[in-house]
C-alpha cells in the first residue's frame, strides 16, 4: 500500500503521488503522507541509530524503494549555540543550522538528493531548473550523480563561481536575460518539446520535501522542542513552505507538541514581495516594483505561491523584515568573526534578527535559530584578497606584525 499521495492545499483534492507541482485549480500539491501508517514502522527512539544524512527519516520521504535513493551525503548538519551573538543581541539562546556544510555548499541540496531520487523512481531523465544559483549546481551535482543530464538557466549576473560549479557538474547551462522567472518562463515553454522534466519551485514535490528535513533535524537535535523563532532568508519560498510541514508532520505522529516556531522571513530590499504582501493587502494590478537588490538565492520577485508562504506566516504568528545590502555586508562580516562562513543570505537572517529585536518581536527567554543557507566563498570577490602581504620568512612576518601594532 502506498504511503503517500498528492493533496492541494488550495481546493483540497486529494490524487495517487505523481510529478506534479501545481493543481489544476492553480494550487500547491504537497505530498500527504498515511502518518497513522508510518507511525507504526518508525519511532523516533530508532532515529540515532540511523544513518548521518537527511535520509535518516527516508519514511517521511515520498521514495518507494531504497534502490532510488540519490545521496550525495546531505542533512544532518550541525546546529551549534552563537554565544558572541547571544550576548550581543542580549537574547537567552541562539542556534545557527550550517546548511553551508551540505554537498554543493548550500541547503538546496536537500531539495535535489529528494527531487532527483523521485525522477529516477519514476524514470525521468532531463531535469531542467530556473535559477539563481545555487538550486542550478545542486541539480547539477544530483543529476551527475545519477546519470541524468541537467540543463539549468541563471541569471546573467549569476555569481561566477556558482555557474562554474554547475559546470563542473557537467550541466547544460545557460544564462538568461532577466530574473529566475524568466528562465523559468523558457523551460516551460521547451519542456514538451525537448522532453524536460521542470524541477522549479513548486513544480514537482521532491524538493519541498528535501527541505523539511531541516524541520526534521532542528526537532531531533533540540531534543523534540521546537523552537520559539526561525529566522529563514526567502526566496521562492519553499524552505518555509518545508519547515512548516516538517513540524505539522512531527505534530501528527506526536513526536513534538505545542505551538509552532514563529517564522521571521528576511529579504533583501529592492526585491521583497513577500515583506510587501504580508503588510499590505494584496492589489494584483499595482505595478511591480522595480528590482534593485543583489544577484542571489533571495531576487524572486514573483514567487510561485506567495499566499501560502504569507499564510504560514500568519499563522505561526510570525513576520517578514526587509534589510539592506549593507546590513547583509556588515552580518556576513560578524558571521565571519564568530567563524562561520555565511552566504549573503545567510547573514541576511543575522541582520534580520538585529531588526526584529529593534522592533521588539523576540522576547529575550525564546529560542531563536537561524539558517545559514549557503557559504560566503561562492560569492566571493578574489580581488579582495591581493593587498595581503606576501611574505618569505619569520623576519619579514615579525617587522610587519610589529608594525601593526
Ligand atoms: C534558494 C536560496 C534561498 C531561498 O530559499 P527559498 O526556500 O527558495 O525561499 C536562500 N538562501 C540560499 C543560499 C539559497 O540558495
Amino acid at each position: 500500500m502506498q504511503k503517500f499521495a498528492l493533496i492541494c492545499l488550495r481546493c483540497g483534492k486529494y490524487e495517487p503521488f505523481a510529478i506534479k507541482g501545481r493543481c489544476a485549480c492553480g494550487g500547491t500539491m504537497l505530498v500527504d503522507y498515511d502518518l497513522e501508517l508510518i507511525s507504526r514502522t518508525i519511532g523516533k527512539e530508532m532515529l540515532p541509530a540511523r544513518v548521518s544524512s537527511m535520509w535518516r527519516y527516508k519514511e517521511l520521504l515520498p521514495v518507494t524503494s531504497q534502490d532510488s535513493i540519490v545521496s550525495l551525503g546531505e542533512g544532518w548538519t550541525p546546529l551549534i549555540r552563537m554565544p558572541a551573538l547571544e550576548r550581543d543581541l542580549e537574547l537567552d539562546c541562539i542556534w545557527l543550522k550550517r546548511e553551508e556544510q551540505n554537498p554543493t555548499g548550500s541547503f538546496k541540496a536537500r531539495g535535489f538528493s529528494t527531487a532527483i531520487s523521485v525522477l529516477k523512481e519514476h524514470g525521468f531523465l532531463k531535469p531542467a531548473v530556473p535559477s539563481n544559483g545555487n538550486a542550478a549546481s545542486a541539480l547539477a551535482a544530483y543529476a551527475a550523480y545519477a546519470n541524468m543530464h541537467a540543463l539549468v538557466i541563471v541569471p546573467s549576473d549569476c555569481p561566477g563561481v556558482i555557474t562554474n560549479e554547475c559546470l563542473r557538474y557537467g550541466a547544460a547551462v545557460f544564462r538568461v536575460k532577466g530574473y529566475i522567472h524568466d528562465a523559468a518562463n523558457i523551460i516551460e515553454e521547451g519542456k514538451a518539446e525537448q522532453g524536460w522534466l521542470h524541477v522549479g519551485t513548486l513544480r514537482e514535490p521532491g524538493r519541498v520535501e528535501g527541505k523539511k528535513t531541516m524541520g526534521l533535524e532542528l526537532a531531533e537535535q533540540l531534543l523534540w522542542e521546537l523552537p520559539d523563532v526561525i529566522v529563514y532568508p526567502t526566496g521562492g519560498g519553499s524552505g518555509i513552505i518545508g519547515l512548516w510541514k516538517a513540524f505539522r508532520e512531527l505534530k501528527q505522529l506526536k513526536w513534538v507538541s505545542g505551538n509552532l516556531p514563529r517564522f521571521i522571513s528576511v529579504q533583501e530590499a529592492g526585491c521583497q514581495p513577500i515583506v510587501d504582501s504580508l503588510h499590505q493587502p494584496a492589489d494584483e494590478a499595482a505595478p511591480q516594483p522595480e528590482v534593485t537588490s543583489s544577484p542571489t538565492g533571495l531576487r524572486v520577485p514573483n514567487p510561485p505561491d506567495q499566499s501560502l508562504i504569507v499564510s504560514i506566516i500568519k499563522e505561526t504568528g510570525g513576520s517578514a523584515v526587509s534589510v539592506s545590502r549593507d546590513q547583509i555586508a556588515q552580518a556576513q562580516t560578524k558571521l565571519g568573526l564568530c567563524g562561520i562562513s555565511a552566504s549573503p543570505e545567510g547573514a541576511a537572517t543575522l541582520a534580520g534578527l538585529q531588526q526584529a529585536c529593534e522592533r521588539g518581536l523576540i522576547h529575550r527567554r525564546e529560542s531563536v535559530v537561524l539558517i545559514n543557507t549557503s557559504h560566503a566563498d561562492k560569492y566571493i570577490d578574489y580581488a579582495a584578497t591581493e593587498h595581503l602581504p606576501v611574505i618569505d620568512s619569520y623576519q619579514e612576518l615579525k617587522t610587519i606584525l610589529a608594525q601593526s601594532l
